[in-house]
């Protein structure tokens, strides 16, 4: 079994996972068969037919009054309409405070649910597709909604590989979540994000529209880029006011795409965008699908250490000056432990507050384990137990990145997340964007 070499070492091959030996041989031994996905309940469960348009007025062409959005000095300036606020904190707000007063450990905030697991791309540095699982089901798809509507999640993030895939089940999706009270997020990484896709995702009620791109033209190992989709871009930017969806640029910092990030930076801000930062990551577990995990030129080596941190640096500066991102400023310099291997100990939530429901059903902690064999139960019956994931994360944590779950950590500690409510309240939650200063 290969032992962990230093983080970033150029002279030392990328470890094919990076949690420590015992747990990674209980998160990966192999199935009893059959594995554990939910046991069908009766007839298949299809979801419903969307109305389409449910706001005819809003695919019209002229302008409307909600297109009017920024001012000369403000480019994130725009209207939060009365119903927008109470679907946002229908979505985080209401769950929480009843995570916080009812009994038990397991109160998902946030289900990240992985409608596929194959993509049209092929990013080097990303394990996180295969393109001979099929999609989730549609009867799967339903039950997850309905399962995770009866534990008070609210949040409901799509994932895949590619959700845009299959636009027709994507925008089923989207509305039957959109209609049971969800707050739904879609990640994608923009090539099937057609106008017409555009108006059907934003008319069905997304909340939020994660565009991946990680360069302005394609590089070597790095197609997900802006040019290519520039006209899809134009046309979800002017649309999201129309029907009051947020668009955030999701950017993964890599070896090779380090001058890419300043310039989306500045193009999300001409475009009055929030960004979100990640730091390119290795598999955290054995991924024998993953085909480039040697002579990788997206993985950051030890050299490249001084420009990142250089970056970072500029990032922070481009953060304090009034750009959005989600990450905070602390969050942002933490990446420069990360890359060296030192992530202090931190209060991971996931198996409690958020959760992966994987294409068929089956459940997991987190994304960095959706290819673990460890059984945590499916839908309508999770196995998630505390003993277990503490002792896991005693191992994983110091060597997890994940925004989601940091900032997830930073709510259930009490003295802090008061202060922020007291901080934003006084400025009258202006400006939230998920970032915890
Ligand atoms: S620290 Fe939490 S989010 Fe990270 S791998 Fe472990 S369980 Fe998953």
């Amino acid at each position: 079994m290969a032992s962990i070499p230093d983080p970033g070492s150029s002279e030392s091959p990328v470890p094919p996972f990076r949690v420590d030996e015992e747990l990674h041989e209980l998160l990966t031994k192999p199935l009893p068969a059959p594995g554990v996905s939910p046991p069908a309940l009766g007839p298949s469960q299809p979801l419903p037919e969307p109305v389409f348009p449910q706001h005819p007025e809003l695919l019209a062409d002229m302008e409307l009054p909600p297109d009017r959005h920024d001012s000369s000095g403000d480019p994130y300036k725009r209207r939060w309409t009365a119903p927008l606020i109470l679907r946002a904190m229908r979505g985080w707000l209401l769950p929480y405070i009843k995570s916080r007063v009812l009994p038990g450990d397991f109160h998902p905030i946030i289900a990240y649910l992985f409608t596929e697991w194959k993509c049209n791309l092929d990013c080097h540095y990303c394990w996180a597709f295969d393109n001979r699982v099929m999609g989730m089901s549609e009867d799967v798809a339903k039950r997850s909604i309905d399962w995770l509507h009866s534990t008070n999640c609210r949040v409901l993030a799509l994932m895949g590989g590619e959700p845009l895939l299959r636009p027709q089940f994507t925008h089923k999706v989207i509305y039957y979540a959109a209609k049971k009270g969800f707050w739904v997020y879609l990640p994608t990484n923009a090539r099937l994000l057609r106008p017409e896709v555009i108006d059907r995702v934003g008319d069905a009620g997304v909340a939020v529209v994660n565009f991946a791109v990680d360069a302005v033209d394609e590089k070597p190992g790095l197609p997900k880029a802006l040019n290519p989709v520039r006209l899809y871009f134009d046309y979800l930017i002017k649309k999201q006011y129309r029907y009051g969806f947020v668009v955030f640029f999701n950017i993964n910092i890599c070896r090779n795409n380090l001058e890419d990030v300043k310039q989306l930076t500045e193009i999300a801000h001409d475009n009055g965008i929030i960004t979100d930062y990640h730091i390119n990551e290795s598999p955290m577990i054995e991924e024998p699908h993953f085909k480039h995990i040697e002579g990788n030129g997206t993985f950051i080596t030890k050299e490249d250490w001084p420009k990142v941190d250089e970056l970072i640096d500029w990032l922070c500066e481009k953060n304090r000056s009034g750009y959005k991102m989600v990450n905070s400023v602390k969050r942002l310099q933490d990446m420069k432990d990360f890359m060296r291997g030192e992530v202090k100990s931190w209060n991971c939530r996931a198996g409690q507050n958020s959760l992966i429901i994987r294409v068929d059903g089956s459940l997991a902690p987190c994304f960095p384990m959706y290819s673990a064999t460890y059984d945590w139960g499916a839908i309508e019956n999770h196995k998630f137990e505390g003993r277990q994931l503490n002792q896991m994360k005693q191992s994983c944590q110091k060597h997890c990145f994940s925004t989601l779950n940091h900032n997830l950590g930073y709510c259930y500690n009490d003295a802090r997340a008061v202060r922020w409510v007291w901080k934003q309240a006084k400025r009258g939650f202006q400006g939230v964007t998920g970032s915890f200063d």
